[in-house]
């Protein structure tokens, strides 16, 4: 037990010899600085906190830049914060902040005001882009000579996809341009790691074959070599669905991914795995999209009777025990005879 020095009082603690009551009188908790200045890209609106660029509705950013300014003297814990902003001019606001304390467990509050200066710039994402600032090159080829367009579509998409996905926690990545050039398309990206992760993101997902060959391109300020790397990208020629030839089999190629392929061989319709280092040896004999159509006239097991589409002569089938089949299937002519293709 001791006592308030000023007031006498007994309690049970003291702060400097002061009951609570005494050492709360007229003394502040809390305390924010003249004005904090707030930046606001004037390219994406984002505002900066820290060293981050987030992006916040203008009434929420300005009360948390006071919020985050805010000093809290060492004998006060805070509890809860509230903010209140009042516009003095669009880049201008005064904020209060509220705040209640834990002062040797008892609850106190205390507000300060500060001026929250909206003060307009561009952020570092975004002077770059406009200054369409690059370190990598990703190159989206084929090996037939020419990217089709649905090749090209697919991949962009892809590309956009993967870039959106990565840049949601790393804004620094970005896009800067699309190029068509001839046999495919360019896209110039923001940053080395970027280009890599495409690179083998694509690779996978297509069996692609990748390179990459970085170019110097100067110095920077403090005598560092700087490079910009092309990420070549070459997409095989085949697709799924597509009847490929591989070994000497003709197949219809059912499955890509990073690990290789799967064919189901048109003479036995049995399937086989290919492992990737051996997808490059896989030959387009038709593409899924050029495969005929032939009607089926009847069927009796594992053999179907099918006009056939050039001379509408009726043609014999084997087709796999379990195939469900249709009024009309897709055929493809090797060596002359015509076979199903599931
Ligand atoms: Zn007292
Ligand atoms: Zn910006």
């Amino acid at each position: 037990m001791s006592f308030c020095v000023k007031c006498g009082r007994d309690c049970e603690e003291s702060l400097d010899g002061l009951c609570i009551d005494c050492w709360l009188d007229g003394r502040k908790l809390t305390s924010l600085p003249h004005h904090v200045d707030l930046r606001v890209c004037t390219n994406c609106g984002e505002y900066e906190f820290g060293d981050r660029w987030l992006r916040r509705e203008k009434a929420v950013a300005v009360q948390d830049a006071a919020a985050d300014a805010l000093a809290v003297i060492r004998d006060a814990v805070p509890v809860s914060v509230s903010t209140q902003a009042v516009e003095q001019d669009p880049h201008v606001y005064s904020v209060t902040v509220r705040t209640t304390c834990d002062v040797m467990g008892y609850e106190a509050e205390d507000e300060a005001t500060t001026i929250v200066r909206i003060k307009n710039t561009v952020c570092r994402r975004c002077s770059r882009q406009l200054g369409s600032y690059y370190e990598a090159i990703l190159q989206i080829r084929t090996g037939s000579g020419r990217l089709s367009e649905e090749d090209r579509e697919e991949t962009l998409v892809m590309v956009e996809n993967s870039v959106a996905r990565q840049a949601a926690t790393n804004r620094s990545l970005f896009i800067t341009k699309m190029e068509l050039v001839t046999g495919g398309v360019d896209v110039y990206l923001s940053s080395m790691s970027l280009g890599k992760s495409l690179a083998r993101e694509l690779a996978d997902f297509y069996c692609a074959e990748t390179k990459e060959s970085p170019k110097l391109v100067g110095q920077t300020t403090d005598g560092q070599d700087m490079y910009r790397i092309t990420y070549l990208v070459r997409l095989p020629e085949y697709h799924v669905g597509d009847v490929v030839l591989f070994q000497g089999h003709h197949c219809k190629l059912t499955r890509v991914n990073g690990n290789g392929g799967r064919l189901m061989d048109l003479m036995d319709f049995r399937e086989r795995a290919v492992r990737r280092a051996d997808m490059s040896d896989i030959r387009v004999y038709e593409k899924a999209e050029d495969l005929r159509e032939a009607t089926v006239v009847s069927r009796s097991g594992s053999e179907i009777q099918v006009l056939h589409p050039d001379n509408y002569s009726t043609v014999d089938l084997r087709v796999p025990e379990d195939a469900d089949i249709g009024d009309s299937v897709r055929v493809v002519a090797i060596d002359d005879v015509l076979y199903f293709v599931p």
